[in-house]
């Protein structure tokens, strides 16, 4: 049985203050849930207060990227050595990293190492295109990024993979829930067969691209949809909320 996961991907959304108001109110929303994982992802400069603010309750914190170097001359950078104390997860390979900054599978995958041997859980991103997806591309693209992005990891790690779809990512246009499960099934059979049935069995992968209190129980209703990865809707704690109270009438 895997837990159901909810992360939350401000994106580059609120200031420290606005960051402090927005983590209180998930804190006094939000129901923390046995059988959900929370996790919100802050931008850099809002981690240190959030994490703090979230410390001893049911909320954990992620990044939203991270440098595979340790320290040095690397500006503008982060790294997993100033992360590791404040986070437990990093989201990585999100399409925006990949489309407006340039970043290819193989530094994601460098990332992805670091991460690991740091013990940050990697929220590992994966999707297509709307051209890939009308050239009937999808399972190609998709493949080669699992390939490419989780080279050298080991059958022991624990990393999740989060389905999303360039096309649903801010439109408002989400993927069916039949179209969701299809794929996220295939992604899990390229992953069994990669690194074997037990990693498939036991590896989360989540769907994204424009989740909503209103299509989040269909979704993770799916047999293979262990949770979603939420942009938008993880601003306003109401409806992040129930997001989670569809993750954990879903996992029931
Ligand atoms: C995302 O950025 O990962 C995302 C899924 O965004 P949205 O929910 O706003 O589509």
């Amino acid at each position: 049985m895997r837990k159901k996961v909810v992360a939350g991907n401000w994106k580059m959304n609120c200031t420290v203050s606005e960051a402090v108001s927005l983590t209180s109110d998930l804190i006094n929303k939000v129901s923390s849930t046995e059988d959900v994982d929370i996790i919100i992802c802050p931008p850099f400069i809002d981690i240190p207060g959030v994490s703090f603010l979230t410390k001893d309750t049911g909320i954990k914190v992620g990044a939203q990227n991270m440098y595979c170097e340790e320290k040095g001359a690397y500006t503008g950078e982060v790294s997993y050595l100033m992360l590791k104390p404040l986070c437990s997860y990093v989201i990585l390979g999100h399409s925006e990293r990949r489309q407006i900054f340039g970043e290819t599978d193989e530094l994601v995958n460098k990332k992805v190492i670091k991460a690991i041997e740091n013990s940050l859980t990697p929220i590992v991103c994966i999707g297509e295109t709307l051209e890939q997806n009308e050239a009937g591309e999808t399972e190609n693209v998709l493949a080669k990024q699992i390939k490419e992005s989780l080279k050298n990891i080991n059958k022991d790690d624990d990393i999740i993979v989060a389905y999303e779809p360039i096309w649903a990512i801010g439109t408002g246009k989400a993927a069916t829930s039949d179209q969701a499960e299809d794929t996220i099934k295939f992604i899990r059979s390229v992953i069994s067969k990669k690194f074997g049935a037990a990693f498939a069995k036991k590896t989360r992968l989540l769907y994204g691209g424009s989740v909503k209190p209103s299509n989040a129980l269909e979704l993770m209703s799916k047999e293979n949809i262990d949770g979603v990865l939420v942009g938008g809707a993880s601003l306003k704690a109401d409806d992040f909320n129930s997001i989670i109270l569809a993750a954990s009438e879903a996992s029931n």
